[in-house]
């Protein structure tokens, strides 16, 4: 008989009832191990022991939202905010281009004082000193005309955490004027601007039980997102969350091995957050089907400031060191850092009047 797993490998949808089933077996002995093993051996039919680095550059930590679980929401009053200049911005992304990244992730808080003209100006001078680097945006949500605007600056991925698929969860994360509609709304958009989309959820959020995580792979399943990027919860200690437990190690690895074998060909980080609840999360991520790791490329002088949650890694290390130091991670598992822009495997690109 085809096991649920044999099912995901044949590439298969599974239903909601299915995926929760699946998430429940997770401890039966064997199920792990058998799923990491099919995880690593797709990925490795499409990207071999590649792992794509991507410079992240987190070059704001002003935001007007305020996220119940994020640690720069606005109504933290004990954040020491921070703007990066254009200038610093430039300067990361020299220093990052000389270590071999083809890819910078700007990602920040939704800052007013960054509008969209001034983003824009920001992504096409980026493209245009350069040319050959992959630009992502990780700076929320936007009416669709600012994404068109970002799409024709240059800008060639986005990444959007839906953060839960499902609208109650959603509403315990998150104060009343933020919805999962507008969230999914953005998603859909960022998709028909032919960006490269990266949508993804915390792993062990307050609320959040196994008929949630369902919801999330099942919203997976759908939307067919061109990376994915999942972590743990970690409670920072400003927020209303400061109490909740984080999510753990086992659950978050179980996961990208299930996106990997639901998503062959996704771009998959082993992030930041779980490299921060265990010594070695990362090298496990990938181990366990993740292809992607984004090493911190901001002025260490702002790097504590952007916490988002406690205990975060590599808060000290200069952008040499971060690079230095997960190439030798990755060639100890037997894995090989690699200088590209690392696009979604055959993606098409967007069409000319977009
Ligand atoms: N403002 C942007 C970028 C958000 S920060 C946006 O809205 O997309 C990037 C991600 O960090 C968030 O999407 C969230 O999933 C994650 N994050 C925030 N607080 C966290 C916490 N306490 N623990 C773990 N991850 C967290």
């Amino acid at each position: 008989m085809k096991t649920l797993l044999d099912r995901l490998s044949a590439g298969e949808a599974l239903t909601g009832q299915e995926w929760r089933a699946l998430l429940g077996s997770r401890r039966a002995p064997g199920i792990t191990q058998e799923l990491f093993r099919r995880a690593v051996a797709v990925r490795q039919e499409h990207f071999g022991r590649a792992v794509y680095l991507r410079g992240l550059i987190e070059f704001t930590n002003c935001c007007k939202n305020d996220c119940y679980y994020c640690g720069i929401r606005r109504s933290n009053a004990a954040a020491q905010r921070y703007r990066l200049t254009e200038a610093e911005i430039f300067s990361c992304c020299q220093q990052g281009y000389a270590l071999g990244y083809r890819t910078f992730v700007l990602q920040g808080g939704e800052d007013p004082l960054w509008t969209r003209e001034r983003v824009c100006a920001l992504v096409s001078q980026i493209k245009e000193r350069w040319p050959d680097c992959a630009v992502t945006l990780s700076i929320g949500e936007w009416p669709r005309e600012s994404y068109r605007a970002f799409a024709r600056a240059g800008a060639d991925r986005y990444l959007l955490r839906h953060e839960t698929a499902c609208a109650a969860h959603y509403r315990r994360l998150h104060p009343p004027e933020l919805s999962l509609r507008r969230r999914m709304a953005c998603l859909w958009d960022l998709k028909e601007l032919g960006f490269q989309v990266g949508c993804g959820m915390m792993v062990g959020s307050p609320g959040q039980t196994e008929a949630e995580l369902a919801e999330d792979l099942l919203f997976l399943q759908s939307f067919r997102p061109h990376m994915v990027g999942i972590g743990p919860f970690i409670p920072q200690h400003d927020t209303p969350f400061r109490d909740e437990p984080a999510g753990t190690l086992e659950l978050t690895l179980f996961l990208l091995g299930l996106i990997r074998l639901m998503l062959p060909q996704v771009l998959l980080p082993a992030t930041t957050a779980l490299g921060s609840i265990h010594p070695r999360g990362r090298e496990l991520g990938i181990l366990a089907g993740a292809n992607v790791c984004m090493p911190n490329l901001s002025p260490v002088a702002v790097r504590e400031k952007y916490s988002l949650y406690d205990n975060k890694i590599c808060t000290g290390d200069e952008a040499a060191e971060c690079r230095h130091c997960l190439s030798a991670r990755m060639a100890a598992i037997g894995y090989e850092t690699v200088v590209s822009r690392g696009d979604y495997p055959n993606f098409q690109g967007r069409k000319k009047d977009e």
